[in-house]
């Protein structure tokens, strides 16, 4: 099969595509015919290297999934051969305490497809038949693979950590991110006010087309000065980080008193001060948020399905321009989701 593949860690040109063997199923996994296959800020991660993870090396990046069912295991019976398909990114081992609690996305064994094994930025991909998704068939093979990571995580940060409440203002940081663009959708289906950054004017007219009710240009307003001006000088109950260093400070800055803040990432950096008198006298949260539950996810795709969340599809490049479409998504110049088709 044709797939892209980096054989070491580096820029957008280290994306080989080339012939591979295709994958050998297991009795309980399937073997999925790719479609589409969607781009996260991960994949920029697991292609650059990260310090102190040995990434598999050749290796197949890729987290979101959208195609069919090529061939099913001797031990499948919920999925058949043909089916459309969305796969759950997280792989857990299935048997662990977390896991047959529904905290799949607290196994210890946790990974993504295309990041300690081999992704859908191939031909085919093999998966576990219990990562298998029912297909929204509203939605077009690259609008389905733009689903799953970003809804999934945005739902888990809002929903299950944060533990959203109607009415509440929530900060979302980065709308065109595809993180971003699930948060505002998913604030606003909670019945939420939202304040949305960006960098650009046309970005944040995007985000108000998704229900943002304000939106603040962080390239020429002080975040925190902006969120004071729109709260009556409260500050938001909610601020949904992903950035990092860059924006940290205006993050905690904006927090009303018993404010969370609930972070997935930081695609700006690490580094991150705290004045712990502020922490304290504000009764503030401060929640990390990994991924999410396979639970969430089929929430998530429940609501795709009936057109109460939508993907965001910003562009599609063919596989074998994965390594444009890499350069793409880092010069951050997309709105939603940059999805390569198969
Ligand atoms: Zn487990």
């Amino acid at each position: 099969m044709k797939a892209i593949v980096f054989e070491q860690h580096g820029p957008p040109n280290v994306l080989k595509y080339i012939e591979v063997p295709q994958p050998a199923i297991k009795p309980n996994e399937v073997l999925v015919r790719v479609k589409a296959c969607a781009l996260n800020h991960l994949d920029l991660w697991v292609r650059g290297g990260l310090p102190g993870v040995a990434i598999p090396l050749p290796h197949i990046p890729g987290s979101d999934v959208a195609g069919e069912i090529a061939q099913a295991g001797s031990d499948v019976t919920t999925v058949r051969v043909g089916q459309k398909v969305v796969l759950a990114p997280g792989v857990t081992c299935g048997k662990c305490p977390a896991c047959v609690s529904g905290l799949d996305n607290r196994c210890r064994q946790f990974t993504n497809l295309g990041y300690m094994i081999d992704g859908g930025c191939a031909e085919f991909i093999r998966a576990p038949e219990v990562d298998c998704l029912p297909y929204p068939e509203n939605l077009s093979f690259e609008e389905a693979a733009a689903v799953p990571l970003v809804f999934q995580t945005a739902w888990h940060m809002l929903v299950g950590r944060a533990e959203l409440q109607p009415g509440e203002d929530v900060l979302v940081l980065g709308a065109g991110s595809g993180v971003g663009s699930a948060a505002i959708q998913i604030a606003k289906f909670f019945g939420a006010r939202v304040i949305a950054t960006a960098g650009t004017y046309e970005k944040l007219e995007k985000a108000r087309g998704l229900g943002a009710d304000h939106g603040i240009n962080h390239k020429s307003q002080k975040i925190r000065d902006e969120v004071r001006r729109i709260t009556n000088k409260r500050g938001v109950d909610v601020v949904f980080e992903h950035v990092g260093t860059a924006t940290w400070d205006e993050s905690l800055a904006s927090l009303a008193p018993s404010g969370r803040l609930v972070t997935c990432g930081a695609t700006t950096g690490f580094d991150a001060k705290i004045d712990l008198r502020f922490l304290f006298s504000r009764q503030l949260s401060l929640l990390g948020s990994y991924m999410g539950t396979k639970a969430e996810l089929h929430t998530v795709m429940k609501l795709v399905a009936a057109g109460r969340l939508k993907p965001v599809v910003d562009r599609v490049f063919p596989l074998a321009e994965a390594a444009a479409a890499h350069a793409y998504l880092e010069s951050s110049s997309q709105f939603g989701k940059v999805v390569l088709r198969v």
